[in-house]
């Protein structure tokens, strides 16, 4: 442990998103450093602005490729890599839609079907094209484009975590919003709750206990809205367009990289919990606690982690794979 076991705790709002970042010691400096390392990659990979290098190879579609950083590049290669697995639910291609419902911004609405269909020819991962050598990324048709949302929290939380162990930190929790990474472990471990979906911001179904892990929640209670009793949320099927629907509210992975617990939680949103479960068991790196719409709790494993249910209108249930 080190010398002052106090837990000190600075916020700033990046990415539209609630920061939290917890040090071992009372350090301003260095966490306005990590707030200004988070607004850089923000620049970089953000589609909410009109530029970004992202903001680039979106507004050149159709006309030409755009060189990026490295860092930008890679982040790309492996969204695309993502998006090209067998029946992937992730598409790094899914911006036209995104925009298009606008589901946690002004002007959400559902688009006529023709729309969508129209929209959906325009988010074929494959007519991403990456120039490894150019460090370039062109997209074929105009009207594309890409949107990292569902990885770049992830991406950006391990490089928090890497940048404080660079600077001799060995200890400390950034949280972008549901997307927690860690360095170190605090005696007993780091503990981050499971939110309650639809309930109060501060209400828990349940906590972990983990050390040394990321720990990211996506679900659909974070991002949505109600039109006509229908609840639409922000979790696309990139093959319909649609909302996903399935019998779940959350998704927590629980990995050591925030980018691998940031794409899982979208490809296990896909699968659902029985697929998700069977998905997993050649990853044994990547454990999942599903939250289902009945109220159930499903582990997929439940190695590198402990839970304590907070909640008893909830059940633990088995996995059954
Ligand atoms: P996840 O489940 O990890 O991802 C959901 C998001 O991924 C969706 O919001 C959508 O953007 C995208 N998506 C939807 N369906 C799919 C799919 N099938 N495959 C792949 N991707 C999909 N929010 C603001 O309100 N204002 C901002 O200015 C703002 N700026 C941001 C800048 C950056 C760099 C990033 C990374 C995020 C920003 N956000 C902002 C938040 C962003 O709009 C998303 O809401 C957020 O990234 C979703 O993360 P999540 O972990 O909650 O959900
Ligand atoms: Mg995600």
């Amino acid at each position: 442990m080190p010398d002052d076991d106090r837990v000190y705790s600075y916020s700033a709002v990046l990415m539209g998103s609630p920061i939290l970042l917890k040090l071992f010691s009372h350090n301003e400096a260095l966490a306005a450093q990590v707030f200004r390392l988070i607004k850089q990659y923000e620049d970089l990979l953000t589609v909410n602005r009109a530029c970004s290098q992202v903001m680039d190879i979106n507004l050149a579609a159709g006309k030409h490729p755009v060189a990026v950083s490295r860092p930008v590049f890679e982040l790309i290669r492996c969204a695309k890599a993502a998006s090209l697995l067998e029946n992937s639910a992730f598409n790094l291609a899914i911006g036209p839609l995104v925009k298009r419902w606008k589901i946690g911004f002004q002007g959400d609405s559902v688009p006529p079907a023709d729309e969508i269909n129209t929209l959906l020819a325009l988010t074929d991962p494959t007519e991403v094209v990456l120039d490894e050598a150019a460090c370039s990324v062109f997209l074929t048709r105009s009207g594309m484009e890409i949107d990292l949302g569902a990885i770049a929290k992830g991406y950006i939380a391990d490089r928090v975590r890497d940048f404080l162990r660079k600077q001799g930190e060995t200890l400390g929790l950034i949280n972008l919003g549901g997307n927690i990474q860690t360095l170190g472990s605090p005696e007993g471990g780091w503990t981050v709750g499971v939110k309650k979906p639809f309930d109060a911001a501060d209400a828990l179904i349940g906590s972990l206990q983990i050390e040394n892990k990321s720990v990211v929640t996506s679900g659909t209670y974070e991002r949505y809205f109600e039109r006509d009793g229908t609840r639409y949320h922000h979790i696309l099927n990139p093959r319909t367009g649609y909302p996903l629907d399935n019998e779940l509210d959350s998704v927590t992975v629980i990995s050591t990289d925030s980018i691998d617990g940031d794409l899982w939680t979208t490809l296990l949103y896909g699968l659902g919990v029985e697929k998700g479960c069977a998905a997993l068991r050649v990853r044994p790196d990547i454990e999942a606690i599903f939250v289902t719409k009945a109220r159930e709790i499903v582990f997929s494993s439940m190695h590198h982690f402990r839970f304590t249910l907070l909640d008893n209108r909830y059940r633990l249930t088995g996995n059954t794979v």
